[in-house]
This record gives C-alpha cells, structure tokens and sequence, in this order.
C-alpha cells in the first residue's frame, strides 16, 4: 500500500495542475462580495452551472484516483486507509477546489446505504457512478404528515412479481430537481407496528411516474421539492434490505446525515469567513468596544471552537471504525445553536438594517444567512428531537409519554 507521504505529495500534484492555490482572503469592511449565506439561493442557469462544474470536478478526481480513497476496490474505491483520506483532505483544503454541493446527500447518506444494504449488482451499478459524479443521489423520507415521526410515513409499496409499485407523496427532498436516483423509505405491511412494516428501495428519478415540484422557501430559492410518485414500479432488485426492515436501513442514513450536517460542519461557522465579517461588522458599527457586545462575541467564537473539536471527537471515531453514538446529536445541536447565536448577534448589531435592504454594503445580505438558519434548525433531526434523543440515550432521562422510537 501507497505511503501516507507518497500519497500526499501524488494528492498536492493532482491538486496543483488542476487548481489555484488557495490564498487567504484579506478583503477588509467593504471590499468584495458581502454575501453570506446559510443555503446558498440560485437562479435555476446558476444551479445548472454548478452542476455541471461539480459533476466535472468530480470525474477528475476520481480518475486520478482521489474520487473515493476508502471505497472497496471492487466497486471502484481507492481500498486506502481513513488517513489517507485525511492526507488528501489536508492537501485539498490549500487549493480553491470546485464546490460539490450537489454531492453532500448523495455521497454522504445514499452511497453509505447502498454499500452497507444492497445487493452486490446494484452496489456495482450505482456506487462507482455516484462517487465518480455520474449521477447524484437524493433522500426521500419525509410526507406532509411524518418528518420528527419518520415511521408515520404512508407512501405504500406493493409487491407485483418481481417487482414493486410506489404510489404516495414526499416533501422537502433536498437536491431531488437534479437527481437521478433517491433512497426512498415506504409501507409494506399497514397491518405492523409502524416500525416494523417499512422496506426502503432506491429508485430512478428520471421515471415518468415521478413528478417533481419545487417549493419556494423563504429565502427566495428554491432547493427542495414535492415528489409525487405514481404508481412507480421498481424492481426488487432495488431493495435496500429485507422486506418490513427499512427501519434499520432507515437509522444508517440518519447516522451519516447527522454526521454531514453536524459533525461534517465548522461547529457553526466560527472559524470561517462570515467570522471574519462579522468582527469587521462589529468593528465598523463601532461595536466591540461595547462590554456586552464583547461577550457575545466571545461566547459565539467560544462555543464554535467547542463545537468545532467535538465533531472532530465524532469524526475520529467514525475513521477509527467506531459507531458514534450520542456525538453526532451533540454535534447537530451544538452546530445549530451557534448558528442561532451567530443570527442574534447580527440582528443585534444591525437592526433595521437587517430587515431593509438600503443597498448599504454588509447589511441586509445577512438576512439570507439569518432566514435560512431556521431550516438547519429543522434539517436532518430538529433541536427538540435531538434534545429528547440526549435526554434519553445520554441522561438517562425516561421517554416522553406515548412516544416509541
Ligand atoms: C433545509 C431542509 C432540507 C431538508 N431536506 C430533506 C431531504 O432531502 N429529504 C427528506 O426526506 N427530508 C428533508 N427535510 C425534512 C426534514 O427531515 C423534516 O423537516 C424534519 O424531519 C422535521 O419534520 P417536519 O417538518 O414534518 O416537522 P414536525 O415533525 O411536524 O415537527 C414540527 C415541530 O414539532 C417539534 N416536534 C416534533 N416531534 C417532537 C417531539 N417528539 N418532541 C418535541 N418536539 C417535537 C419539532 O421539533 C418541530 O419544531 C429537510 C428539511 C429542511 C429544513
């Protein structure tokens, strides 16, 4: 096997004839873009662009061998270790890489699921092309009337042969206007315990009996959609699992979810460039001479370092093969609750500002960032749910009357 240092410095060579290095921005108060944002908002030509920019960027890395460095080999994976993933991921993050947004759903809860619950056909077929960026994956679980109680998700799967027919509704799939397959979570046995009558499958998005219809949000974009299945048949190839036991399957996407939207994160942006504008807000008002203001500014950045180590904490385990368990909850909430903080200090300092756009610079663009912080709030697990998984699994706490999970 490739040594760490030989694998590096083959990552830093890649690296250097494909991008430009990354210089450390030192725009002060007033100079280049003021945009900051939590979901980034684009007009429908902007996210065909990046698509395709992302879709690119990923076909080359992964034919040059960095696409997915701890894949089994057999489905075209790297076979490497979890160290050398982290020696490229050290090179990359010097150079101004391409974003791969389009990417987090599909590579970090879809591809895991397949690789750890479908037959080894469907894992041949679809894991080299979603992590070469063939295709992108996205995850259908929520209805109108089940998101914190996933296991009340009517959406019905019925057995024809060898084959399934899915009819029902999803809502809020993130990415799914783009997507050419998704992990969808449905009922095939009304008669169980709602746990125990749910088979996942993965399906073909592009499927004329799949309607897709965006949902605005308040942000002004529009990233996530209403899903109609009609009357979709899918073959039982594509079962992810046995029959009556998606819940499991359920709980090995969740984990990953967690794991990219909390523990993959900053910690809630302490570290990164809004920080950095933020100071320069503060600064510019005249603000951080104020005791008060001070604090908060120092709490904010406190509580984003914490965050920050914790996720690296639930990060550590997941390479060293470990399950984390209550980590990646923490890690959610933690990540959130700074964002949330990050969003009271700027109300704080701008005010009205915030809410009328006077075409000053660095005011109202905050309010994208400040509406979509409610959404990461809710996303993969709210606060009050993962409260109640820690008061539960970690405290010890007895569970809320009436609730199973
Ligand atoms: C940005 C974003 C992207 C998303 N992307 C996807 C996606 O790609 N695919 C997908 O399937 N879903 C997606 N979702 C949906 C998300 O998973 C659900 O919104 C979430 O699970 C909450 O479900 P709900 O919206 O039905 O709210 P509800 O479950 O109805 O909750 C409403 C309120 O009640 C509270 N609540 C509910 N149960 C309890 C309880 N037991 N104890 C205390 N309080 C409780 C909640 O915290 C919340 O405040 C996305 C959501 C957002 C915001």
């Amino acid at each position: 096997m490739i040594s760490i240092s030989d694998f590096a410095a083959d990552a830093r060579a890649f690296l250097d004839a494909h991008c430009e290095r990354r210089v450390e921005e030192q725009l002060g108060w007033g100079e280049g873009s003021d945009r900051v944002s939590m979901f980034e908002e684009r007009s429908k030509d902007e996210e065909h662009a990046l698509v395709a920019r992302a879709k690119q960027w990923r076909n080359t890395v992964f034919d040059a061998g960095f696409g997915w460095i701890t894949g089994p080999v057999e489905f075209g994976g790297g076979g490497l270790t979890a160290d050398h993933q982290r020696a490229y991921n050290e090179a990359a993050a010097q150079y101004r890489t391409p974003d791969e947004s389009p990417f987090v759903i599909g590579l970090g809860m879809v591809a895991p699921t397949i690789l750890a619950h479908a037959i080894p056909e469907v894992r041949e077929r679809y894991l080299r092309s979603l992590w070469r960026g063939d295709i992108i994956g996205c995850q259908l679980f929520s209805e109108p009337v089940a998101g914190s109680d996933l296991a009340g998700i009517q959406t019905r799967a019925v057995r024809d042969g060898d084959e399934w027919i899915l009819t029902g509704q999803k809502v809020w799939t993130s990415g799914a206007q783009f997507s050419d397959i998704g992990e969808i979570i449905t009922r095939t046995s009304p008669d169980k315990p709602k746990h125990k009558g749910l088979t996942m499958f993965l399906i073909d998005m592009r499927d004329p009996a799949i309607e897709v219809r965006p949902l605005r949000q308040m942000t002004g974009g529009a990233s996530f959609n209403e899903v109609f299945l009609t009357e979709l048949r899918v073959p039982d190839s594509h079962r992810l699992g046995d029959v009556d036991e998606g819940w499991g399957v359920a709980l090995t996407t969740l984990m990953n979810e967690r794991m990219a939207i909390g523990a993959g994160g900053g910690g809630g942006g302490g570290s990164d460039r809004s920080f950095v504008r933020f100071v320069q807000m503060a600064k510019h008002y005249g603000v951080d001479r104020e005791p008060v203001m001070r604090q908060k500014l120092a709490d904010y950045y406190v509580h984003s370092q914490a965050a920050r180590l914790n996720n690296l904490r639930a990060v550590s385990k997941v390479k060293a093969g470990q399950t984390p368990g209550p980590e990646l909850s923490i890690a959610k909430l933690a990540s959130t609750n700074n964002m949330q903080r990050a969003s009271k200090l700027v109300g704080d300092v701008l005010g009205p500002r915030l809410v009328a756009d006077t075409g000053e610079w660095g005011t109202f663009a905050w309010s994208e960032m400040v509406l979509g912080v409610p959404g990461g709030r809710i996303a993969g697990g709210s606060d009050e749910v993962m409260h109640n998984i820690l008061g539960e699994r970690v405290l010890g706490l007895p569970k809320e009357p009436g609730h199973q999970r």
